[in-house]
């Protein structure tokens, strides 16, 4: 397994290599639900990359920059074990080198839910994501569902810009207990890591609601918004009903598929989980 540091001897070493390239852009602090996208990604190329870059410019001021888990010898181990060919390990000076000043922007679709809560968040994102575009030249790119807006902002940028490569979404990968897997979990306490799997719960509750019939977006959000605050320890951010490609908040009855999203605090944790209803 190949690691490499500077967007030059990635490029260079993915053109050496040819053939089809599978690509996994990460934070590190890798579960199984990056290596789900990892299996993928091997499955469906010849040559599967993973980068690991915590990228400074996609959190905010008061954000979890600094103490975002990071463990680089661990993950190296877990990626070589899963027969990754090479890992794409970039510095902050490499990926933003003095007097950088050029970012991508997507409009409309970056507006609402995180976009709205973490002003600045999504141009990080697809800034940090173009570049790593360019360095792999992947022909595939595996994003989870788990950041079902991230993804539907790859896309659109994706398409909006002639990028190369398609984008594979992959399902969402869950702890035995219902928890969305995320790296941020080590950040619960044990008694908020108890009550954390009510996210789950209550979203696949609500599925079924919808399953039976009710296509009222509002009851929708009132019912998760019930169910959620008997945790005493949970704290609703936002519940969401968006129809599922704009991310529109729905109004009248849910007609189409609707994406379900929620993010719930456990102190300062965020937690973020959906379901797709239809
Ligand atoms: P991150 O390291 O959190 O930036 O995530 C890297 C990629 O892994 C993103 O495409 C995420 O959506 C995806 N991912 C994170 N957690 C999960 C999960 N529990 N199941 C599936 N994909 C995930």
């Amino acid at each position: 397994m190949r690691v490499l540091t500077e967007p030059s001897a990635m490029r260079e070493w993915r053109r050496v290599r040819g053939g089809s390239v599978g690509f996994v852009p990460t934070m590190g602090y890798l579960h199984a639900g990056h290596l789900s996208l990892v299996e993928a990604a091997r499955s469906q190329n010849a040559t599967t990359v993973v980068s690991i870059f915590v990228n400074p410019t996609q959190f905010g001021p008061n954000e979890d920059y600094t103490r975002y888990p990071r463990d680089e010898v661990r993950d190296l181990a877990l990626l070589k074990e899963a027969g990754v060919d090479a890992v794409y390990l970039p510095s902050v000076g490499d990926m933003y080198p003095e007097g950088h000043q050029t970012s991508v922007v997507v409009s409309e679709v970056t507006r609402r839910l995180e976009g709205a809560a973490r002003p600045g968040h999504f141009n990080g994102v697809t800034t940090v994501v173009t570049k790593l575009f360019n360095a792999v030249e992947a022909d595939r790119a595996y994003f989870g569902r788990k950041d079902a807006q991230q993804l539907r902002v790859i896309q659109r940028m994706v398409r909006d810009l002639d990028m190369a490569v398609e984008i594979v979404p992959c399902a969402i990968v869950r702890e035995p207990d219902g928890l969305a897997m995320s790296s941020r979990n080590v950040y619960l306490a044990p008694e908020q890591r108890a009550a954390a799997p009510i996210i789950s719960r209550t979203l696949f509750a609500a599925r079924d609601r919808f399953s039976e019939g009710l296509r009222d977006p509002d009851a929708l959000r009132r019912f998760v918004r019930g169910e959620i605050s008997r945790s005493p320890l949970a704290e609703i951010e936002y519940v969401s009903v968006a129809d599922n490609d704009s991310l529109q908040e729905l109004e009248a009855q849910v007609t189409g598929q609707a994406l379900l999203s929620v993010v719930i605090r456990f102190g300062k944790t965020r937690l973020l989980d959906n379901v797709e209803l239809g």
